[in-house]
């Protein structure tokens, strides 16, 4: 793992979150995204080297949606910049880790994503994520 891709926050209203990031951090979200697959609505910050990805629920169904029932707003997922994913998956499977999903899917933000599930990790869902070419 290379780095701190970036860390991903549930909030209940995307255009809302996106005014109080943009004064947090004194600047703008750089791309808003749908992923349809994972039933959410993304906005982006870039702090340096890693990024914000604020989550917003786009269905019930939505992980997202079962997260702010359980939790409310706040840190959902830290991800993880690898440079070949499927080895980090071997490599962590090998190691005791439970992996979500062993196929890479398509991510937000141009990335191939995996994600951990979080009772093997210290309740952290973890996310890795791989540029695609
Ligand atoms: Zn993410």
């Amino acid at each position: 793992m290379r780095k701190i891709e970036h860390l991903g926050i549930a909030v209940k209203n995307l255009k809302q979150s996106n005014a109080l990031f943009e004064r947090l951090l004194g600047k703008a979200s750089y791309k808003e995204e749908e992923v349809g697959s994972e039933g959410v609505l993304t906005s982006f910050f870039q702090v340096g080297e890693t990024k914000i990805e604020l989550l917003e629920a786009s269905s019930e169904n939505s992980p997202i949606a079962k997260f702010m029932e359980r939790r409310g707003e706040g840190i959902h997922h830290i991800a993880f910049d690898v440079e070949d994913i499927r080895s980090e998956v071997e490599r962590l499977k090998a190691n005791g880790f439970e992996i979500l999903n062993e196929i890479p899917k398509e991510g937000a933000d141009h990335k191939l994503v995996v994600f951990l599930h979080p009772r093997s990790t210290n309740g952290v869902l973890v996310e890795l994520c791989q540029d695609k070419d």
